[in-house]
């Protein structure tokens, strides 16, 4: 048996897709959800993670980099699946054991990455 915690996270920002040939070429922004998996083992108080903690790594690693930002300034080519691969790299630095991380551009479509 496997337990995930999973807590989510908004950020704002803008980014530009030169290279897209519809909409995407313009520069505009998305109110971004990041959804975080943390799977493990239950601690001997009987958690994976403490959402506190999870959420305190996610803020420091990810959402005070993010936020209000212009995501090319940041990341090279900042598609979703750039973007999450970033933020999987970035969260993996600071030692949370991610397991999925998924980040949704719109309310419909998202981009996810497994362990
Ligand atoms: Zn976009």
């Amino acid at each position: 048996m496997q337990t995930s915690v999973v807590r989510t996270f908004r950020f704002e920002a803008a980014h530009q897709l030169p290279w897209h040939t519809g909409k995407c070429r313009q520069l505009h922004g998305h109110g971004y959800r990041l959804e975080v998996t943390v799977t493990g083992p239950l601690t001997g108080v009987g958690i994976v993670i403490d959402f506190a903690d999870l959420a305190a790594v996610v803020r420091s690693s990810i959402l005070d980099v993010y936020d209000h930002t212009f995501l090319n300034d940041l990341i090279e080519n900042p598609t979703a699946e750039v973007i999450v691969a970033d933020a999987w790299k970035r969260l993996a630095a600071a030692g949370l054991a991610v397991t999925r991380l998924r980040l949704w551009e719109t309310e419909d479509c998202f981009v996810e990455i497994t362990a």
